[in-house]
């Protein structure tokens, strides 16, 4: 991360009500950029379920600790949640829409396919018993220059 200069980095305990503590501090980041409510939104919404995610799986609702990083190059923000929990076996059916290893609990599995809708990129990196890494990108302001494109 040495190349940016506008981050951020802040630690907190895997407890439920961080989900939303995590979600304003990233918006209070993003605001910088002038995102549209939407754009706040759909951040908000992702950092939410990587949040959610290592609180419910990375810990199993035991104690840890969570740390997200962000950043911002020009117009793009990049939000790195990391957990040393009991990381993921199989990324890829992990990352499958409607996959869960949870069912009982009634999760629906769409946590990474929300992630991956409302952000530009999202990496997931995971090592069994090391923890789990998910990196999301989003480019802000994409929908001005359309609009400023199309009245030119
Ligand atoms: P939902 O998010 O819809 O409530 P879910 O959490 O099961 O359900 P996803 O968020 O898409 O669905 O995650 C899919 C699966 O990936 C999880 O069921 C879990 O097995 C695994 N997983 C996701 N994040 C982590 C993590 N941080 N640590 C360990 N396992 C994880
Ligand atoms: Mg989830």
């Amino acid at each position: 991360m040495s190349e940016f200069n506008d981050r951020m980095t802040v630690e907190f305990d895997s407890i439920s009500r961080n989900e939303s503590f995590a979600r304003v501090v990233v918006a209070a980041f993003v605001a910088r950029l002038n995102p549209t409510l939407e754009e706040v939104a759909d951040i908000k919404t992702a950092v939410s379920e990587a949040v959610t995610n290592s609180i419910i799986h990375g810990y199993e609702d035991e104690k840890g600790t969570i740390r997200i990083e962000a950043c911002i190059v020009e117009d793009t923000i990049t939000v790195i949640v990391t957990d040393r929990g009991v990381g993921i076996e199989d990324i890829n059916k992990a990352m499958e829409p409607m996959y869960t290893s949870k069912p009982e609990l009634e999760r629906s599995g769409m946590g990474f396919a929300f992630m991956e809708a409302f952000m530009d990129e999202l990496f997931v990196e995971s090592k069994v018993n090391q923890g789990t890494v998910v990196t999301m990108r989003k480019v802000i302001g994409k929908g001005e220059d359309k609009w400023n494109d199309n009245v030119k």
